[in-house]
């Protein structure tokens, strides 16, 4: 990600922490003093505030900067251990106006390092650690060669909310909540909690709603665009576009137009392609050899009930392979 789309994530954290305000400090009222929510909200407020003034800086800048300002506005504990973990982070990227999966997990690493030392914390202790230390061991160990960096950090994202779970079962022996001892079991922390949406929603932020793209050929204009309307009404929020009919509107098959629709889809997640017959698929091929994209497929099924099943599947989060094995199996699938 580059410096802007680290000022987005940035924006979307305080979004998410504001709408979680109260959840988070229902749940400090029970083994705390009821203010993890408001503490980190205030933070991130002025967090917000000063986003538009570090447009033109380097991540480096723009973490340490998140970090001095949670120090100084947050107010609870969470406000030095969240501003260690920041500006530790910071430190990493100094200069750098690009962060690759691998600078994220390292700045998760030295977060960690920064938290446990500010706050004399280990592991166990109910506390953020024990959502923030899983979560880096699990993307660590995910982390090969081949493996998609949006599985590598939902992976990251299931193990912090295990670690909430976790934080249940456990007494806390630091923070506010050890005054409370053994009635702190049952309950989960809230700084854990509050950590587990930061990296959920730095999750979603970069991949979430990143969908594979499907575009239908007919030689119909109305066709195509009657398929995709059926579409929208089973699975809204897919990206997917007509191509049907000549330029002009007339019976046939166009290669710009196809050409047009496919770029307009493409993304990360690549695309899937259906069409009737005959020249709808010699240009779909065509235009394929042209644009020599390894992420667009075309699938051989009828087009109507095809393009339910790879919407469907589409927004259900399945990947290119996934969409075009579930437009197959409406080859077959029985209507009575
Ligand atoms: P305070 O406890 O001062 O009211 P907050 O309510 O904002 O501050 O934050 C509480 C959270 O901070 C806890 O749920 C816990 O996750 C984390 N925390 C508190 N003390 C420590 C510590 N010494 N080390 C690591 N995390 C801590
Ligand atoms: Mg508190």
């Amino acid at each position: 990600m580059d410096t802007a789309k680290v000022l987005d994530v940035l924006n979307a954290i305080g979004a998410k922490i504001e709408e979680e305000k109260e959840y988070l400090t229902e749940l400090d009222n029970v083994i705390g003093d009821g203010d993890h929510g408001i503490n980190m909200a205030r933070g991130f407020q002025m967090v917000e505030t000063k986003l538009p003034t570090l447009a033109d800086k380097d991540i480096g800048t723009i973490l340490k900067t998140v970090g001095m300002t949670l120090v100084s506005t947050v107010g609870g504990s969470s406000g030095p251990l969240y501003g260690t973990a920041f500006m530790k982070a910071g430190m990493t990227m100094a200069g750098k106006t690009e962060m690759s999966l691998e600078d994220f997990i390292q700045c998760l690493d030295v977060a960690i390092e920064g938290v446990k030392m500010r706050g004399k914390a280990v592991q166990g202790e109910k506390t953020m650690l024990d959502a923030m230390i899983p979560a880096l061991d699990a993307m660590k160990a995910a982390l090969t060669p081949d493996a998609a960096p949006k599985t590598i950090l939902e992976i990251g994202v299931g193990a912090a909310w295990e670690g909430v779970e976790y934080t249940k079962t456990i007494i806390a022996t630091k923070g506010r909540a050890s005054y409370v001892g053994e009635r702190s079991i049952g309950h989960q922390d809230p700084g854990a909690t509050s950590f587990s949406y930061i990296l959920e929603t730095i999750s979603n932020c970069l991949y979430g709603g990143i969908m594979v793209g499907i575009v239908i050929v007919s030689h119909s204009e109305k066709l195509a665009e009657g398929v995709v309307d059926v579409t929208k009404i089973m699975a809204d929020g897919c990206p997917i576009v007509a191509a049907g009919g000549m330029e002009d509107g007339s019976f046939g098959t166009s290669y710009e137009k196809i050409m047009m629709a496919i770029e307009s889809v493409h993304g990360p997640e690549g695309v899937l392609v259906l069409m009737d017959m005959g020249s709808a698929v010699m240009t779909t091929e065509m235009v394929l050899e042209d644009l020599g994209y390894d992420d667009v497929f075309m699938v051989d099924c009828p087009i109507a009930e095809g393009a339910i099943a790879a919407t469907l599947a589409s927004c259900a989060g399945a990947d290119l392979a996934g969409v075009k094995q579930e437009a197959l199996s409406s080859k077959t699938a029985d209507k009575l």
